[in-house]
């Protein structure tokens, strides 16, 4: 079973494959199948945005697309950077710079008001139009300063309340245990499988 993922950060596909390879199936970043088309993320909900990359490279490719829009909801921020995440520090804008200018704005915030989550929200379109959803949140807070080296984005500044250590000082399994990403495939993985099971018999 093979499922091709709209994404090009290569952080979020080796988190996909290693969780759907445990329902043995396994994924293929669009690029890697040739496929190179920028989807332009304007929608106003993390599920719009999911649903416009996941149909238009479905629609593209004639095989079963996943695509997730996910990001860091901060309490304190009324939700920032949220939709905007990827691109919180402006045009041009990388991991450095986000984390950088989140830190920035949440200087003066005291510790027991810096709550936040990771949300994700995952559409599979399938190429005759019909598609699945999934959604799923990790709570935790967000630390003064960076602690670790792994994962990616906001990972280092996010303490997950579940592993009492920062997304950055994780191991990607422990990781994979708790994240708003695995939440959120775990929401659909019945209606994949089956689904990609018959379209791999036709
Ligand atoms: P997307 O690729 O449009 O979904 O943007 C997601 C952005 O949200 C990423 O570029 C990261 O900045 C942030 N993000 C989403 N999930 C995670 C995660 O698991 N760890 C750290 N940052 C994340």
């Amino acid at each position: 079973m093979k499922l091709l993922i709209a994404s090009g950060n290569h952080g979020k596909i080796r988190e996909f494959a290693e969780i759907l390879s445990q329902y043995g199936i396994e994924v293929c970043g669009a690029a890697e199948a040739g496929i190179s088309m920028e989807v332009e993320e304007d929608g106003t909900t993390f599920f719009e945005n999911a649903y416009k990359k996941a149909h238009t490279i479905a629609q593209l490719s004639h095989t079963p697309v996943l695509a997730d829009d996910s990001g860091l909801c901060v309490y304190a921020l009324c939700g920032e950077p949220g939709v905007y995440s990827a691109r919180y520090s402006g045009e041009g804008a990388t991991d450095e710079k986000n984390n950088a200018l989140l830190l920035e704005k949440m200087k003066d915030i005291p510790q027991q008001e810096r709550g936040g989550k990771f949300v994700c929200s995952i559409v599979v379109c399938f190429p005759d139009g019909s598609f699945e959803q999934g959604y799923g949140e990790t709570y935790g807070r967000i630390l003064t300063e960076e602690a670790g080296q792994g994962g990616f984005g906001y990972d280092p500044l996010f303490y997950s309340d579940d592993l009492n250590q920062s997304f950055g000082e994780a191991a990607q399994e422990e990781k994979n245990r708790v994240s708003h990403r695995a939440r959120a495939i775990m929401e659909i993985i019945p209606k994949i499988c089956a689904r990609l099971a018959v379209s791999d018999q036709k």
